[in-house]
């Protein structure tokens, strides 16, 4: 995708609500977290992840984890939040070894058991620490994927939920090749074959290529005119 929209990369903090720009972003975590802290439940080491598309850094986010979370918690939370079409495979990338959903046939000591591969079980602080940078790949066929960072690392409280989302990109506004307003669909046979598959709502209608029943709807996620995704849920 070389289309690029008159889009700056802010964000909004999903604590206060201040908006500012990517980098800035990081800095205003720093104090805001402590300020909104949920009251209930124990002190835990919790970790501040970056999280970004791995090739359209214009999509982002930071969360707050559990170091006692695992794996299987943030796939599901950026399952949810970000990828989930239908069902694809994924794995974690860390330090050479990948962690992927167990499945039966990949038993430890099994036939097909690969000494580095193992599963998302794992607690993220048993494999993470501050710094550690690292990647997540949804669907092997047409791929996504993302590059997380462990920004920070502190003890606090979280309350009940294994994570807490802290900051998202401002959806990106893509125009429309023909005419230049706001688009809201992605052609996803013109998305490979030229700059701009972007199209408003009338321009879409129009649309006519190889198939227009490639059209997806823009979405604020690095999933956007991947398979069939339509946004979260
Ligand atoms: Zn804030
Ligand atoms: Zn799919
Ligand atoms: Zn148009
Ligand atoms: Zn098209």
């Amino acid at each position: 995708m070389t289309s690029m929209s008159r889009f700056t990369s802010y964000g909004i903090c999903a604590l206060c609500g201040k908006r500012t720009t990517k980098a800035a972003m990081t800095r205003h975590l720093g104090s805001c977290l402590t300020e909104h802290e949920p009251s209930g439940g124990k002190a835990a080491r919790l970790f501040r992840l970056r999280i970004e598309d791995a090739f359209s850094p214009i999509f982002w986010m930071d969360v707050e984890i559990k170091a006692s979370a695992t794996l299987e918690d943030l796939d599901d939370f950026l399952r949810q939040k970000w990828l989930e079409c239908c069902g694809h495979l994924s794995a974690f990338y860390i330090e050479g070894d990948a962690y992927m959903v167990s499945r039966g046939i990949m038993e430890p000591g099994g036939p097909f058991d690969d000494p580095n591969e193992h599963s998302m079980k794992a607690e993220l602080g048993e494999v993470l620490s501050k710094g550690s940078h690292f990647r997540h790949v949804y669907d092997f066929g047409t791929s996504t994927e993302l590059k997380l960072r462990v920004v920070d690392e502190r003890e606090g409280r979280l309350g009940r939920e294994p994570l807490r989302l802290l900051s998202l990109n401002e959806a990106p506004v893509w125009e429309c090749e023909v005419c230049g307003e706001d688009a809201d669909w992605i052609c996803t046979f013109c998305m490979y074959e030229r700059g701009n598959p972007f199209y408003c709502e009338l321009h879409a209608e129009d649309h006519d290529c190889e198939e227009s029943e490639m059209l997806l709807p823009v979405v604020n996620s690095p999933r956007m005119g991947m398979c069939g995704y339509g946004g979260p849920e």
